[in-house]
């Protein structure tokens, strides 16, 4: 499982997947609904998963 966990200070929100690039997704349109960021860069993706993304154990 891929668990991204948003760094915004008084976000905190967290998603987990077993595919990374559903994750992902869900990053890009947890960013457009929750932070105003209408489309994310490869660049800001690239970022978050470095920062953001873990990889944990299946339940
Ligand atoms: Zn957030």
């Amino acid at each position: 499982m891929h668990e991204f966990t948003c760094g915004h200070q008084e976000c905190g929100s967290q998603f987990t997947s077993s595919n990374k690039d559903v994750l992902m997704s869900q990053v890009v349109d947890h960013l457009k609904e929750a932070h105003a960021v209408p489309k994310a860069t490869q660049t800001l993706l690239a970022y978050l998963e470095a920062t953001c993304v873990t990889t944990v154990p299946d339940r």
